[in-house]
């Protein structure tokens, strides 16, 4: 038995899409397609600017340098998610700063961002970890003029009182790798209702050149823009948007079904959710204190349930971002799993699944 942890959805729409961009001859980064992804993907989470990027993290880079975040500047992280924040904080010289995770939601607490804030304090990275929205109430009440980038890479299909995640953030990012909700391979996207930061971000992921003065540079550039090809495949994936993120759901429901019997009946617990948050599930995930021995028993018959990230405050790479024990991240972190979770996967992967963990207890 092989159960991948994640596997992209890919059907003839897709296949299509890109053929059709190949034999229209626009394979990198003007073309149709990456329009037109970029009008969807706007509307989709409501926001007035969407911009297609080569990747999640690098249009967290834009995000801050569109702020004017570099050198001799602090940015307020959550202690526990993938390390893409705290990179792209440092990949502009500026220092991320880690805030505890609430324990019973697993985003960034507003009350300990509060207490992390400092003069040298240009902005808060809010990560919708593993597809559920962060307190964005609580954190407006406690930022004050700072802004919120909003990285809801993990997130796409998950609400905060009843609005999309990606609509939160002064700037929110996305991510369009494989294992996330809706992929695109690689890519990614920043959106924002902020013509300047728009502007900005455009200059800056096009090599500072404007159209109005080809090849003359008045900032240093990037390149990180969306090829057509991978655009294609985007705009597929977001017209099967709602199909895409109700299967991942689907995929989560037949876990808790096949797990009841395990939450009721041993330490095992799912991530918890908040009343005001509808979950768009990513990867199920799991926490047990004894997860070594679970992951053994999955990994020995082809299941590939992996441990989730260390708590970023033990990275010794990060050790000057830690002004305080991250206890509930570390907590979290040790104990947490993820289970393969696709939308292609059936009711009996799911079961399977299910079997070997419940086994593992007995
Ligand atoms: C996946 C991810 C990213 C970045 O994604 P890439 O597109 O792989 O660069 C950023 N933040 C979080 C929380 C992620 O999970």
């Amino acid at each position: 038995m092989i159960i991948p942890l994640s596997s992209p959805s890919i059907t003839d729409l897709e296949r299509r899409y890109v053929a059709d961009a190949i034999n229209s001859g626009w394979i990198s980064a003007a073309g149709e397609y990456v329009t037109r992804f970029e009008q969807m993907l706007a509307g989709r989470i409501g926001r007035k600017h969407a911009i297609a990027m080569t990747n999640g993290t690098v249009a967290l880079e834009a995000a801050l340098l569109a702020l004017g975040i570099g050198a001799g500047d602090e940015v307020i992280v959550p202690a526990l998610t993938f390390v893409a924040p705290a990179a792209a904080v440092r990949s502009v010289g500026a220092l991320p700063v880690f805030a505890e995770v609430y324990g019973n939601t697993w985003n960034i607490s507003a009350g300990d961002v509060a207490r992390m804030i400092t003069p040298r304090t240009k902005a808060v990275i809010a990560v919708d970890v593993m597809g559920h929205s962060c307190n964005y109430k609580a954190l407006q009440s406690v930022v004050g003029n700072i802004p919120i980038i909003e990285d809801a890479a993990e997130a796409h299909g998950a609400k905060y009182q009843g609005a999309y995640a990606g609509s939160f953030g002064v700037v929110s990012t996305l991510s369009f790798h494989a294992n996330k909700s809706i992929s695109t391979g690689e890519g990614g996207a920043l959106l924002t209702d902020d013509d300047d930061i728009a502007q900005q971000v455009r200059l800056l992921m096009n090599h500072g050149m404007t159209r109005e003065r080809p090849y003359w540079h008045d900032v240093v550039g990037h390149n990180w823009r969306m090829t057509n090809l991978t655009a294609a495949i985007g705009c597929a994936q977001l017209e099967r948007w709602d199909e895409l993120i109700a299967a991942r759901q689907q995929v989560a429901d037949w876990y808790d079904d096949a797990l009841g019997y395990l939450f009721r009946e041993t330490q095992l617990w799912r991530r918890p959710l908040a009343a005001d948050c509808d979950e768009a599930c990513w990867l199920y995930t799991l926490h047990h204190q004894d997860r070594g021995r679970i992951l053994n028993a999955l990994h020995t018959v082809g299941i590939d349930a992996r441990a989730i990230w260390p708590a970023l405050c033990d990275l010794p790479l990060y050790v000057e971002s830690c002004r305080q024990d991250c206890v509930s991240a570390r907590h979290i972190s040790n104990g947490a799993f993820w289970l393969p979770t696709s939308a292609t996967m059936t009711q009996s992967d799911v079961e399977q699944v299910a079997e070997v963990l419940c086994a593992a207890f007995v």
